[in-house]
């Protein structure tokens, strides 16, 4: 099924986060800004807009910190969905977290989420230098670091899931740590009862500029994409024997057919909110106030007089028309419905433009499909 089916209503959380992460995508941006937490009301809001007008009753718990951070809110705003009279029994509920959360919110998780993304780099010395525990939480986490408590907390979620509707997947992000560690980190994961990994090439973090105007920026990063498809292609071929999921956020359109890269492109069935109130197209923009390049996947935002959410009709449009038969570059192209122009963020982000290319990530989509093909649908779409 293509990606951009994924249709849900996103909470962007909260700022906060417990974790330092090397590559954080928005640790610059968070820390100039003051600590912000989606209110309530905005969140309530925002689920009896989305059921009044969406098939869909998914909800899904994300950034731009870590989610579990605002423990309370997450239960609130779980618990109004599910008490909805618009369908809220069929609600089904999803989270990407860290991972890093205390006893009290796995007992809740196991619970009252069905599908959790563990951001999870692999095995512990890849986690512990990759994703280190901020200092002023180390002693809330008894001086574990955060490849322990994260550890942990999977087996035991994983241990004690029995008939419940639960499925707990890792999210990679390869680096130059791991990425000629996947198939050591397909028998880590498997050893620790996971089954579903989704693996993501390194991109750029974002900030007030496209990167393209970054000189900085571009001479800091490095990323081996002949390294990754070499050694993602033997651990995907190994881990499919094994009887484990090993994708690649390039394939993420493998499995169904579309002219759409993802849901950033149909974005009235697939809402996020930001912390600050807006409504946002994508992942990678994860607060309306000042998006500045990002500004074009920003399309609402909430009108506390009026308690309705304001829409920006041109840009809704703007997205629907970003498609694989409308960019140039892309309407020849063999992989066009199994690729949908490539991922909005990362190519804003970079280019500054909804049609612009990452011609590295062209070619990569390109091998993957003449080498491992398309497939069934996936279980578990990528986060
Ligand atoms: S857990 Fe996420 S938000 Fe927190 S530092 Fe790591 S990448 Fe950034
Ligand atoms: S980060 Fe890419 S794949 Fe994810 S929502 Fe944004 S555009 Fe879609
Ligand atoms: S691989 Fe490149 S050219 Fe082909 S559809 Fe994707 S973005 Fe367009």
């Amino acid at each position: 099924m293509p990606h951009c089916n994924k249709q849900m209503i996103s909470f962007f959380l909260t700022t906060k986060c417990n974790l330092c992460c090397r590559y954080c995508y928005n640790a610059h941006e968070r820390a100039q800004i003051k600590e912000q937490t989606l209110p309530l009301e905005i969140a309530k809001a925002g689920i009896d807009w989305y059921f009044a007008g969406n098939d869909s009753r998914h909800i899904r718990f994300y950034g731009p910190g870590e989610p579990t951070q605002e423990f309370d809110k997450l239960k609130a705003i779980t618990a109004y969905a599910k008490a909805s009279k618009n369908g809220g029994e069929r609600v089904t509920t999803e989270i990407q977290t860290n991972g890093v959360f205390t006893e009290e919110v796995r007992a809740w998780v196991l619970d009252n989420l069905n599908i959790v993304w563990m951001s999870f780099d692999g095995m512990r010395d890849i986690q512990d230098y990759n994703r280190p525990l901020n200092p002023k939480y180390q002693a809330a986490f008894g001086g574990r670091t955060s490849a322990q408590v994260l550890e942990e907390n999977v087996r035991w979620l994983i241990q004690n899931t029995n008939d419940r509707n639960l499925m707990v997947g890792a999210r990679v992000t390869i680096t130059d740590k791991n990425i000629d560690r996947q198939k050591e980190m397909v028998n880590y994961f498997y050893d620790l009862g996971i089954r579903y990994v989704w693996t993501n090439p390194l991109f750029y973090s974002v900030d007030k500029i496209p990167v393209c105007d970054d000189k900085v920026k571009r001479k800091l990063f490095s990323f081996d994409m002949d390294k990754y498809l070499d050694n993602y292609i033997a651990a995907y071929r190994y881990a499919k024997e094994k009887g484990l999921f090993w994708g690649s956020f390039l394939t993420v359109n493998f499995d169904g057919e579309s002219a759409y890269h993802c849901r950033a492109c149909t974005p009235m069935g697939a809402p996020h909110l930001t912390p600050d109130g807006y409504l946002s197209a994508c992942d990678m923009v994860l607060m309306g106030t000042e998006a500045y390049h990002m500004e074009k996947l920003i399309y609402g935002k909430w009108n506390s007089q009026k308690r309705i959410f304001d829409i920006d009709a041109a840009k809704v449009a703007a997205l629907r028309a970003r498609s694989s038969d409308n960019i140039a570059h892309c309407k020849n192209c063999e992989a066009r419905l199994h690729c949908g122009g490539y991922c909005l963020g990362e190519i804003v982000n970079e280019t500054g433009e909804l049609d612009g290319q990452k011609p590295i990530q062209c070619a990569a989509i390109k091998r993957l499909l003449k080498e491992i093909g398309t497939c069934e649908p996936y279980k578990y779409l990528h986060p």
